[in-house]
């Protein structure tokens, strides 16, 4: 169903009025985490003014030790929404689990799936029959060809909403977090339909070349990035290594409107 030889056009999602997929580039932003009001609200206005459309920010965070800074919860999305009725951003969020899709979906505009969960086939079926647009994000040793049927066993269950997120794979390349496989991005442009988003944050893990790899990311014909902002990234509970400055992702989306009115 994912595939462009069932349908032609690229899809284009609206949520709730704003596009994702289509001509007009999807900018994304916000810190990893929730952390507090004040962190919030400062990264969600700082990103707006730069021209982000979509707040991103994890209320419920996957991290690899038990012992880090787990997320907010409930109390994280509550802070989303409040920062969504401020600014009028649209909120990209992480569900880790059927238990709480509902509170998640509930608060949500667009449901992040992790890259740990994108073979989570009870998670992905559920996702199938809620009314919010996903976005699904690449496993760290999945193929392109794995990520596709994850991404079909949530449009087989009638959600037609799915956009696809290259987060970067696990190589034997150690200088970086992950290795961003921009390959993927015109692979998938002609394999199918749905949007395609670039997260160069989790990809290179690195603050100084986030913003290379999003250029990158948009030359090779993502419709989208989805980059972490930090008001204070040295100070931040998770990720702040590769979390931009609100000031260096202002100079991003000034290079990204000319990189994207050029491809
Ligand atoms: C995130 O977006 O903060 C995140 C945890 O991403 P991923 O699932 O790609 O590691
Ligand atoms: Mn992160």
């Amino acid at each position: 169903l994912v595939s462009r030889e069932v349908k032609e056009e690229d899809t284009v999602i609206d949520v709730g009025g704003v596009p994702l997929g289509g001509t007009a580039l999807a900018v994304m932003a916000g810190p990893c985490s929730v952390e507090s009001r004040g962190q919030l609200l400062e990264a969600a206005h700082a990103v707006k003014a730069a021209g982000a459309r979509f707040l991103r920010g994890g209320a419920f965070k996957p991290r690899t030790s038990p012992y880090e800074f787990q997320g907010l919860g409930e109390e994280g999305l509550k802070l989303l929404a409040a920062a969504r009725e401020e600014t009028g951003l649209k909120v990209v969020t992480e569900v880790m689990d059927v238990e709480h899709l509902d509170m998640v979906a509930d608060y949500a505009d667009v449901l992040q799936i992790g890259a740990r969960n994108m073979q989570n086939y009870s998670l992905l079926r559920q996702l199938g029959r809620v009314r919010r647009p996903i976005l699904l994000k690449r496993g760290p040793s999945a193929t392109i060809k794995e990520w596709l049927m994850a991404a079909e066993y949530v449009v087989s269950e009638g959600n037609y909403q799915v956009a696809l997120c290259e987060r970067g794979i696990r190589t034997f390349e150690t200088m970086t977090r992950n290795t961003l496989d921009l390959n993927a991005v015109p692979i998938l442009k002609a394999l199918t339909h749905l949007p395609v988003i670039v997260d160069p944050s989790h990809g290179i893990g690195l603050r100084a070349h986030v913003p290379a790899m999003a250029r990158a990311g948009i030359a090779a014909g993502a419709d989208g990035i989805i980059v972490e902002v930090h008001p204070r990234p040295e100070k931040a509970l998770s990720d702040g290594q590769q979390s931009l400055t609100p000031a260096e992702f202002d100079e991003l989306m000034r290079q990204v409107r000319v990189i994207a009115g050029a491809v």
